[in-house]
């Protein structure tokens, strides 16, 4: 795979679609805590209790990115920051559905571990798995 400087986080990806970003925050904040379902276990919790995860453009392909800070745009898919919701997802590929497209997991177990370190770590950490994922 190519390395490139196009693999950091794209600033394209994030003002390219702001309105949709908003539409999805919007649309689910009703009460105090937005619900989402985790792609795991499928179980539906406040969304402060899972880790987002955002795809972003790879050299090549998209690649799959924790996304804590909750700013990079486009669909995002929801998360325990847990091994076994994080292994059953891969199993079930539920990230192809959540994606709405096929998504390559090149390192199951980097993934992992960016989901655990997920809810922990800030916007810092985002930038970081990008530069993991995309540039070996
Ligand atoms: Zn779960």
């Amino acid at each position: 795979m190519v390395v490139g400087p196009a693999a950091a986080v794209p600033a394209s990806s994030r003002s390219a679609r702001p309105s949709r970003i908003r539409q999805e925050e919007v649309r689910t904040h009703v009460g105090h805590v937005p619900q989402r379902t985790c792609i795991g276990c499928r179980e539906v919790v406040g969304q402060d209790r899972l880790v987002r995860l955002s795809l972003v453009a790879g050299e090549q392909e998209p690649v799959v990115v924790p996304d804590p800070a909750r700013r990079l745009g486009g669909r995002g898919a929801w998360l325990h920051p847990s091994r076994e919701c994080a292994d059953r997802a891969l199993r079930r590929r539920a990230f192809n559905r959540a994606f709405r497209r096929s998504v390559p997991i090149q390192d199951e177990a980097l993934l992992i571990e960016q989901i655990l370190q997920g809810d922990r770590d800030g916007s810092t950490s985002t930038t970081a798995a990008v530069r993991t994922a995309a540039g070996r």
